[in-house]
């Protein structure tokens, strides 16, 4: 399992598109994705060259419900959240990103509504009922732990401290051992999955007044929501203790990167979450599309990318779709993360 998975999603058009009677220039096969041009009508270029096809893990059309190959978000959670989760209960840290333009379905992808939950959610009630199904005899204590926040301009909020009013003043730090952390980061224990929706909630809902206050939107912001997860085992001859952690990333808009100019900065910017990464699953990128591996400590490193179905965003899509072929290069050397004698 030690690999990066890649999975490409297309939402339904939404309104403007409709209204701007956009056509929809993306088409699934199995796991390729292919994305076509519209004619300009001047330059003669003919369909085999306006049409550009990729191969990922997954390729999701969420376009229509109707369709037989619709994928829905309990789809997307058993692709890849499962994963995610057997990754933790092994010991490994996961990471799962949505990198797309702003609208394309990111948080819709890794939050979901209220009515179609997304990764985050299924990935934290799943972890609760894998923990509550775990009989007696297991042996096994588990103490899970949410952290939840934002980065704007380089700048970090807790999401999870009532009165963290709108302050970006969270320091990122490096610990010799434990590589980078946010200083001063509420880390909060939760014992069931319900503990787990209030936070997150109200997380989420800080994250919005947040952004209204500020006249700014979450388009230009991260958001990583954080499960550290400890199993403390005592059945073996030695007693030990696991921790995994798991990052799950809402990524600013890939559109934001436009405005540099520089080619590659986009992808940069994206894979990065720039030098505030928390994380120790931090990507860094050379120029060649060759993905430099980051930490070892990490198994599986999940890419989730979105995408908008219209030509309007051709260019932005086209440019999503190369960022997440990119991607399936990353290399893994993943670790166990575990203590023996503790
Ligand atoms: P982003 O976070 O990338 O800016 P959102 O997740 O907020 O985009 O999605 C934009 C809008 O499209 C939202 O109203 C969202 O509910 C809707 N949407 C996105 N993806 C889907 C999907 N797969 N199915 C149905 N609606 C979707
Ligand atoms: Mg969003």
């Amino acid at each position: 399992m030690a690999s990066v998975r890649v999975a490409v999603r297309v939402r339904p058009m939404n309104r403007r598109e409709k209204d701007l009677s956009a056509q929809n220039i993306i088409r699934m096969d199995d796991n390729k994705t292919t994305i076509t041009k519209l004619s300009d009508g001047v330059s003669g270029e003919s369909l085999r060259d306006r049409t550009k096809t990729f191969t990922y893990d997954f390729s999701y059309d969420s376009t229509d419900p109707s369709n037989p190959r619709f994928t829905s978000q309990e789809q997307v959670f058993s692709d890849l959240g499962l994963d995610v989760l057997k990754s933790a209960f092994e010991g490994y840290n996961a990471c799962v990103f949505a990198y797309g333009q702003t609208g394309s379905g990111k948080s819709y992808s890794m939050m979901g509504t209220p009515g179609e939950a997304g990764l985050i959610p299924r990935i934290c009630e799943g972890l609760f009922s894998r923990i509550n199904h775990k009989t007696s005899w297991d042996q096994a204590s588990y103490r899970t732990e949410v952290s939840y926040l934002e980065i704007y301009n380089e700048r970090v909020r807790d999401l999870l401290r009532r009165k963290s009013n709108q302050t970006y003043n969270l320091r990122v730090r490096e610990h010799p051992k434990d590589g980078p952390y946010v200083e001063d980061l509420s880390r909060h224990l939760v014992q069931s999955y319900s503990d787990v929706e209030e936070l997150m909630e109200g997380g989420n809902l800080n994250r919005t007044t947040a952004a209204t206050g500020m006249n700014e939107t979450s388009s230009r912001s991260h958001a990583i929501f954080s499960l550290s997860f400890t199993q403390a085992k005592f059945d073996a001859e030695q007693p030990s203790e696991t921790l995994s952690k798991i990052h799950l990333v809402d990524l600013a808009g890939s559109e934001r990167a436009e405005s540099t100019g520089a080619s590659g900065a986009r992808l940069k910017e994206g894979a990065n979450i720039n030098k505030t990464d928390l994380s120790q699953d931090s990507v860094n990128l050379k120029k060649k599309s060759v993905f430099v591996p980051y930490r070892d400590s990490v198994l599986t490193w999940l890419l989730k990318d979105t995408i908008s179905p219209a030509d309007v965003n051709y260019y932005e899509t086209l440019s999503t779709l190369r960022y997440a072929n990119r991607a399936k290069n990353i290399i893994n050397k993943p670790t166990v993360n575990e203590d023996a004698n503790v």
